[in-house]
């Protein structure tokens, strides 16, 4: 008998899915297939509502302001209660930029309106003056491991995180969550979010192989022995990504135009 497919809730596909999103869920597709697991993903759109248990991970892209608009709106009204059962019975979850920002508290928007998140990580956003924009490197620890981690970033958000989330890892070179405090991303439990995207997993697979891992031991009931791959390829565009960010160095939240009142 073949073993049982790994589900992914992927939210909001046609609205949240700028840079690289598709392409992330590919890698998790091929990583799996590789190792003779099938990936089932369901499209979770406006209106759809979230069913604890019924997936193993959920992904949640990035967006721009107006379409985070709707999205919170809609997250709010039929997927919060879902969203936070399912990660709270050991669900996986990756929210990349405009969703790492809807999985904390809330997003204040650079024209002030508020947008209510889903407070499945303990952080919070507000939009700045100018955008956090660049090659980005940080050092990122999961399940005990610290690797380099790289990939781009082009936000406006400054992110604080509170006291029950962590960060993903440290910033070697870009801006990361506000350009201040050097931490990037966000994890608690099995949720991470970062603002690294485009393309984040391609050239990360120790990143999809720890959400794998997560989210076979939630369908699985045990953490599974994953067979190791051959990622030349993906380190080659990894230490790329890194030495553009190298070249740039870490770099505090330029200062702009005057802050809104
Ligand atoms: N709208 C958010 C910001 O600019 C997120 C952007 C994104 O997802 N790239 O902060």
């Amino acid at each position: 008998m073949s073993p049982p497919a790994l589900r992914l809730g992927h939210l909001y596909p046609g609205e949240m899915n700028i840079y690289a999103d598709r392409g992330n869920i590919a890698v998790l597709e091929r990583r799996l297939a590789w190792r003779g697991l099938a990936l089932e993903v369901t499209p979770l759109g406006v209106g759809d509502p979230v069913e604890p248990g019924a997936h193993d991970l959920y992904y949640l892209g990035g967006g721009q302001d107006r379409d985070q608009a709707v999205v919170a709106e809609d997250l709010a009204r039929t997927k919060a209660d879902g969203l936070r059962a399912a990660v709270a019975g050991g669900a996986a979850a990756l929210c990349v930029c405009g969703g790492f920002q809807l999985a904390g508290h809330g997003y204040t928007g650079a024209d002030g309106s508020r947008m209510p998140g889903v407070g499945i990580l303990d952080l919070d956003t507000v939009a700045g003056p100018t955008r956090l924009i660049g090659d980005l490197a940080i050092e990122a620890e999961l399940d005990g491991e610290r690797r380099l981690v790289a990939g781009f970033e082009n936000h406006a958000g400054r992110t604080r995180l509170g006291p029950g989330c962590r960060p993903l890892g440290r910033v070697l070179d870009g801006h990361g969550n506000n350009g201040e405090d050097g931490g990037e991303g966000g994890v608690a439990g099995r949720v991470i979010g970062t603002y690294l995207h485009g393309p984040l997993l391609p050239r990360n697979p120790w990143l999809a192989d720890t959400l794998i891992r997560w989210a076979l031991a939630h369908r699985l009931g045990e953490p599974p022995e994953l067979a190791p791959l051959d990622d030349s390829l993906e380190d080659a565009a990894r230490a790329v990504a890194a030495a553009r960010a190298a070249a740039r160095g870490r770099r505090p939240a330029p200062r702009g135009r005057a802050p809104r009142a």
